[in-house]
């Protein structure tokens, strides 16, 4: 058991949805919880990074920091994608090692599995096939962001581990309208369809795709349980434990933004892999579940939207 009682708790990417969860989470623990503004630190630049974690000496790591987006930003900015996700992750895994972090955790993504792998998709699946091609910028930088992980347990017995969540969606999202991934993407494009009055929203691809969707509130609870109880070579899979239609995914989504319009679906835009479920019996074999359902996550996500364009409003 690692317990986070009086330590020092780093984590990256605290402005992003995982991360402002993570810290969120994190506020139940008596530890001291360190940030650092992109203005402060560009995890990207290694001089800085090993030079901010030196000055500071956190006892712990969440890597929550990464260049992310949807499946559309993902095929358009692959140089971005690659470079800063590798940057992030070699800088800010080795200086912690550099530094005596005792327990890291780095966060990953379900995209790291080959595009046809087995549902629902085993830790083991992972290098067994070709990626998918939308997103495998991302992917590689989060496979080595994992095989580093494992070469410092390996060489240096650093209690590194990963977690791999499925599709997030919570407070906090991007909701650019081409960036994003799918749950802010559709909140944002029901919303401004009620409000518009139009009489149809579009939802990109087939509609037939499957995915998992996990509240980015149960992914910080999972990964503050992974780091007190698990030090094993191995990642662990982060889900919901079911996974649903696109279409029903918009149904949903329509239900309750509450817009009375129809669904077009744009099938001139990729659908991405075909389905994409996690196998997490690895982790709740130790004890821990997903406690958010669907319904009720997505619409505390759309009152945070809510909340959030007034205030870019004002
Ligand atoms: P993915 O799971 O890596 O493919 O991530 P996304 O969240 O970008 O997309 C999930 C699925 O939702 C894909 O099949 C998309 O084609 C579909 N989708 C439907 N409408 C949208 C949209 O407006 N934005 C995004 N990003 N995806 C959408």
């Amino acid at each position: 058991l690692f317990d986070l009682k009086g330590k020092r708790v780093f984590v990256a990417g605290h402005n992003g949805m995982a991360g402002a969860a993570i810290v969120r989470r994190l506020q139940g623990e008596d530890c001291e919880i360190l940030t650092a503004d992109r203005r402060a630190l560009d995890l990207t630049r290694q001089s800085d990074t090993e030079q901010w974690l030196a000055e500071h000496k956190p006892d712990a790591v969440f890597l929550a920091a990464a260049r992310v987006g949807g499946i559309y930003a993902n095929d358009t900015y692959p140089a971005d994608f690659i470079v800063d996700n590798l940057g992030i992750a070699l800088n800010v895994i080795r200086a912690s090692h550099e530094v005596g972090v005792r327990k890291l955790l780095n966060l990953g993504s379900s995209c790291i599995y080959p595009k046809m792998a087995p549902q629902p998709m085993q830790e083991e699946a992972l290098l067994t096939g070709p990626l998918e091609p939308t997103n495998e910028w991302y992917a590689v930088a989060k496979i080595a962001a994992i095989k580093m992980c494992e070469a410092y347990r390996k060489q240096h017995g650093a209690d590194f581990v990963s977690a791999m969540p499925t599709n997030l969606y919570g407070p906090g999202d991007n909701y650019h309208p081409q960036n994003s991934h799918v749950p802010a993407a559709l909140i944002r494009r029901f919303h401004e369809a009620k409000l518009s009055g139009a009489p149809t929203v579009e939802v990109w691809g087939t509609g037939t795709p499957r995915r998992e969707f996990l509240s980015a509130d149960d992914l910080a609870d999972a990964c503050v349980f992974i780091m007190k109880h698990y030090s094993g070579a191995t990642f662990l899979n982060v889900g919901a434990g079911r996974d649903i239609t696109i279409r029903e995914f918009a149904e949903l989504v329509r239900d309750i933004v509450g817009y009375p319009g129809q669904i077009v679906f744009d099938t001139r835009r990729p659908d991405g892999p075909p389905k994409k479920l996690l196998d997490c019996s690895r982790l709740t074999a130790l004890g821990w579940q997903p406690k958010t359902p669907l319904r009720e996550g997505l619409a505390a996500a759309y009152a945070d939207f809510l909340s959030g364009s007034r205030r870019s409003a004002a």
